[in-house]
């Protein structure tokens, strides 16, 4: 058994060289499995270090995982956007703000969606008639367009 002095806490031959490992790795449900890993260790603090050609095959698949969850995610905003019968600039003035190619970056799986948008999307998906109040309790939820009104000091005093 082959052993070396840990990086991490010091101990001496505390790393235990291992072959044949395989991992799962997982994100939103989707699942990656890494077979032959080989690598180092610690049978003291559990640090592990991977070999460099499974590190690289390791990462890259924790990558492409990464990058199928953002399109799925994104394939899913595109679906209710539809279902809503809306234009990805409604869905942008309406619900998330930012840019006007902020959804298409969503529904293309460019970049995550925030976790308040996916569900308010979710939410809207289950009960598509909550659109109607959502269009009514935006208005005003934008602070970049605000009006003011100012009130006479005797309005201020009149109850009807
Ligand atoms: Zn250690």
């Amino acid at each position: 058994m082959s052993t070396q002095q840990c990086f991490s806490c010091g101990a001496a031959d505390g790393m235990v060289h291992f072959e044949g490992r395989g991992e799962t790795v997982s994100v939103k449900g989707m699942e990656r499995r890494i077979d032959n890993l080989s690598g180092w260790e610690c049978q003291k603090c559990g640090e592990v270090e991977l070999d460099e050609m499974c590190g690289q095959r390791y990462s890259d698949a924790c990558d492409e995982l990464v990058i199928a969850s953002r399109k799925m995610v994104g394939n899913e905003m595109r679906r209710i956007r539809r279902k809503l019968h809306l234009t990805q600039k409604e869905t942008v003035q309406l619900l998330s703000g930012g840019g006007h190619n902020a959804f298409s970056r969503y529904e293309r799986g460019e970049i995550l969606p925030p976790k308040a948008l996916i569900l308010l999307m979710r939410l809207l998906d289950r009960y598509p008639y909550l659109l109607t109040d959502a269009k009514t309790l935006g208005e005003g939820a934008d602070l970049r367009g605000f009006e003011h009104i100012v009130h006479k000091e005797h309005e201020s005093l009149s109850v009807s």
